[in-house]
């Protein structure tokens, strides 16, 4: 028998969303991704960076991606050292659970919300708590004191969309022992963030994508701002190299395009506004989104079949089987036009 740690035997693993291999001739809405491409910088800064013939590749990217850190610092008003750069802000939530919980320690995050912690705290051998959600959309049954390690809270929420007050998020970096995770990475569709608890509280870490409101998932990028001596201790245990030279140079490009970044997010605000209202008039529910997605269910709340009506015209969206969740359907906010093809599959389907 091979030393395989018990914990890995006997994890299932994370199942991301599902990726047709003949993506082209679906309208994509099941993983929260861009309808847009990225910035045309980004393009320039990729062809500049391979050249003609691509001879810097021989050589390793920056390891301290200092120029992405300069960027993100000057954008939100943080020094360097208060930003790390990740491989995809996935990358960045593990290396919180690998520096904050030990094996047996916990972790707390609210179900539902973004299953992945749940795997990366398997690997890691530390405990998970779940939290539920009240009515009014609250952590249900959040502990005056929580002493967990860590607690990660998605906001805005996915799959659900809403976004917790800022007040509130305060006052839950107030009750955790351990440190605050606040998962921004649908922050750029919403009203407001996080960042100044980062500025005011030693335990508060805000991470976010540029997969999302970037139109860079394909490139992996991700950051979080927290306190220097936090971002001291995941540079320490990240992979040296952990951004790639196209990564790095697409960073930098599509940072500093703010303004074709403002038109992108625009858009897809407007669209999900529009979109919302016209699913209301058939009967739907939507909750109030401030993501690129919304969570909607139709007025017999069977997710399933609704699914199945839209998966059979070719528009894929998320369905989650989950009983929490099996009523309705995340649906990622696409073009104008896009969006317009899925109402009236959705009033053909009925
Ligand atoms: N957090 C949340 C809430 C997400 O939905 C996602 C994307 N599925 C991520 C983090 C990870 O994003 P990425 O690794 O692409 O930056």
């Amino acid at each position: 028998m091979l030393p395989l740690r018990p914990n890995i035997a006997a994890m299932a693993g994370y199942v991301p969303g599902y990726q047709p291999p003949d993506v082209a001739s679906w309208i994509k809405l099941n993983t929260n991704e861009n309808p847009y491409p990225p910035s045309p910088e980004v393009l320039k800064a990729i062809l500049a960076e391979l050249g003609g013939d691509g001879a810097l590749l021989r050589t390793y990217p920056s390891a301290s991606s200092q120029a992405l850190r300069e960027t993100v610092g000057k954008l939100y008003g943080f020094d360097p050292a208060w930003i790390i750069m990740a491989n995809g802000s996935d990358e960045v939530l593990n290396n919180l659970i690998r520096a904050f919980a030990g094996e047996g320690e916990e972790i707390g995050y609210i179900h539902p919300s973004y299953s992945y912690y749940a795997t990366l705290a398997e690997i890691q051998g530390a405990r998970v708590r779940t939290f539920g959600l009240t009515d009014d959309f609250r952590v249900a049954g959040f502990p005056d004191r929580y002493e967990g390690k860590l607690f990660f809270l998605t906001t805005p929420n996915s799959p659900l969309g809403f976004a917790f007050p800022l007040a509130y998020i305060e006052e839950l970096a107030t009750r955790c022992a351990g440190v605050l995770a606040v998962d921004e990475a649908y922050a750029d569709f919403a009203d407001g963030n996080a960042l100044d608890l980062v500025r005011k509280y030693e335990n508060v870490v805000v991470t976010r994508t540029l997969s999302k409101s970037y139109s860079l998932a394909g490139m992996r990028l991700g950051f979080a701002v927290a306190r220097p001596e936090v971002i001291a201790a995941l540079d320490k245990i990240r992979d040296h190299y952990n951004l790639d030279r196209l990564a790095q140079a697409a960073c930098v490009a599509s940072l500093r395009d703010q303004a074709y970044f403002g038109d992108c997010t625009r858009k897809i605000r407007e669209t999900r506004e529009w979109f919302s209202a016209e699913i209301r008039k058939l009967g739907y529910e939507v909750i109030p989104s401030q993501g690129n997605f919304v969570f909607a269910a139709p007025p017999d709340r069977n997710g399933t079949r609704v699914y199945d009506g839209l998966y059979a015209r070719k528009i894929l969206v998320r369905h989650f089987s989950d009983p929490l969740l099996a009523h309705g359907m995340r649906i990622s906010i696409g073009t104008r036009e896009e969006m317009e093809a899925t109402l009236a599959a959705l009033k053909e389907i009925g």
